[in-house]
């Protein structure tokens, strides 16, 4: 089927976007910008919750709400951020072709205005050409990248869709419905200072019972769902000093959160063996190493069933088009991961935007029109009988 997206405005909303400089925090005027759009396409409401104030950004997450032509289909959500990363202020997108790249000074920040960029196309096409769709609900998150702060405070109460579509990946024809949970985990050992030539008996090394932890557990690939990784460890004052204190950072990622308890307990509990192992008596005094252990969810996992309505959806849109779409897993986070765990059923379809987060990202407009050409279908036949 030839398509029905409009490929030169899609792509000049994406140049237009990218040039609204929007950083984490600092999306207030992007979210203008959408704000007018959703208004000009005939949302029966577009208002912003009360995220930014609960993040200290500029604004809130931007919604707006359709109405369906066809009023008794299920109503669908469908989200993308409008934050983007560092170094993102001021992007000169340079046009090749069908090619978008930056000028190698900042990210492009098609991650994720093209996933706006193809929410808005999309909404203009179904009004454009009076398809029937059900009652739409369009998300603009802020703060996708500092934690997925935008999702997880986003007021649910005033969506009406259950499931929809995140768009927010790289491969367009790719629809992400698996991601492994997230544990940061930050370890500091505190052993006993001493000088290390005059008094060695007096220490305890931080830096030897770190590495007696870390000799004897159990990282990289635990299984075929489960990851663990330190990543970064620093301590000690000067080479003749017996280390008082060794920081060490890393992360453990699990489909299952089981597993996920489970390795990030090893991991404390390797450490706190080590601790526990180590003292010294000075001066009749004895002298314990410590341990600070602290993990926090960095995101969670999602786990979006292959026979899920949203999914067969999806699907059933490729095969109508005639592309082929593929259900997979993927190693990150983003939004959809935060709004399954509250309830809802989201999957995450790719958009076309390449080497994100480096000043060498870029995108062909075309995989951007084949995204858009897949959700416009999966909206349409939301609405079918
Ligand atoms: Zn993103």
């Amino acid at each position: 089927m030839a398509s029905r997206i409009d490929k030169a405005r899609i792509r000049d909303l994406l140049l237009e976007l990218v040039r609204i400089d929007s950083l984490s925090r600092r999306e207030r005027e992007v979210s203008v910008r959408l704000e007018r759009e959703m208004k000009e396409l005939g949302a029966a409401a577009v208002f912003r919750d009360d995220a930014g104030d609960k993040v200290g950004g500029d604004t809130g997450n931007l919604i707006a709400l359709f109405d369906g032509t066809v009023p008794d289909a299920p109503p669908i959500l469908l989200a993308a951020h409008m934050d983007t990363v560092v170094p993102g202020e001021g992007v000169k997108p340079i046009l090749e072709g069908d090619v978008i790249r930056t000028d190698g000074t900042t990210v492009l920040g098609g991650d994720d205005k093209s996933g706006v960029a193809i929410i808005c196309e999309i909404l203009r096409v179904l009004r454009d050409r009076g398809i029937p769709h059900g009652p739409i609900d369009a998300v603009f998150t802020i703060c996708e990248e500092k934690g997925l702060l935008g999702a997880k405070h986003l007021d649910l109460s005033r969506l009406r869709a259950r499931s929809g579509v995140v768009l927010d990946s790289d491969s367009p024809g790719f629809l992400f419905t698996r991601a492994p949970g997230s544990n940061g985990v930050l370890v500091r050992v505190h052993g006993v200072e001493a000088h290390a030539g005059m008094a060695p008996e007096k220490g305890l090394s931080a830096i030897q019972i770190a590495a007696e932890a870390i000799a004897g557990m159990k990282l990289g690939r635990i299984d075929d769902e489960t990851t663990a990784n330190l990543g970064l460890i620093e301590g000690g004052s000067a080479i003749n000093i017996i280390p008082n204190l060794v920081e060490i950072r890393g992360e453990v990622r699990s489909h299952d959160e089981r597993k996920l308890a489970a390795e990030t307990e090893h991991i404390r509990a390797r450490f706190a063996a080590a601790v526990e192992r180590n003292a010294v008596a000075v001066e009749g005094k004895v002298r314990r190493a410590r341990l600070e252990f602290h993990a926090e969810r960095a995101y969670e996992s999602m786990n979006v069933p292959d026979d899920s309505a949203i999914v067969q959806l999806v699907l059933a849109a490729g095969r109508s088009l005639g592309h082929s779409v593929t259900v997979t897993g993927m190693g990150g986070g983003c939004d959809a991961n935060i709004l399954n765990r509250r309830g809802l059923q989201v999957a995450n379809l790719g958009t076309g935007m390449r080497e994100i987060h480096t000043v060498h990202e870029w995108l062909d407009v075309n995989d951007m029109v084949l995204s858009a050409d897949v959700l416009l279908e999966t909206v349409r036949l939301n609405a079918a009988p």
